[in-house]
């Protein structure tokens, strides 16, 4: 369900919001743009706690804790990417 959705600068009709205006290039502010910021920032923590997680149970050679810890921070990276990207279609 898409409505139409005019540019608030030159008033020119914009099929895609996600994208610039095809006339004028303003870059509209995306409905889900404070979900996909959100989502970067806890995934960038799950990334940052999973492999500092990783580097203590390596270092206390608790070989669970690490491994848990290195596969939560790269499904965090992952997460992270997914996120950047989403956010970076909305226009930065
Ligand atoms: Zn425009």
């Amino acid at each position: 369900m898409q409505q139409t959705v005019r540019c608030p600068k030159c008033a020119a009709v914009v099929d895609d919001p996600t994208q610039p205006c095809p006339r004028c290039g303003y870059v509209m502010e995306h409905p889900q743009r404070r979900r996909y910021q959100r989502h970067a920032l806890v995934s960038l923590v799950v990334v940052l706690s999973g492999y500092a997680l990783g580097m203590v149970g390596t270092a206390t050679r608790l070989e669970l804790l690490g491994i848990s810890g290195l596969v939560m921070g790269f499904v965090g990276g992952v997460w992270l990417m997914v996120s950047l990207y989403l956010l970076l279609r909305t226009g930065v």
